[in-house]
């Protein structure tokens, strides 16, 4: 989820490039560490699904 869209729940999706877009496109991180500490910053919660990403790449 974005971390930046609070109004509503919006999927942050991975570009073959490595970076990081929002549902609504207002929101890009240039790769999935920035996409993390953004998260942590936001919501401790979600940077657990993030880490998993980050395994897989
Ligand atoms: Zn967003
Ligand atoms: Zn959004």
């Amino acid at each position: 989820m974005c971390p930046d869209c609070k109004d509503k729940p919006c999927k942050v999706n991975e570009q073959p490039n490595g970076k990081l877009v929002c549902e609504c496109g207002k929101h890009s991180w240039p790769n999935s560490g920035v996409y993390a500490e953004a998260c942590r910053k936001a919501n401790l919660t979600i940077v657990k699904t993030v880490h998993n990403w980050t395994q897989s790449l």
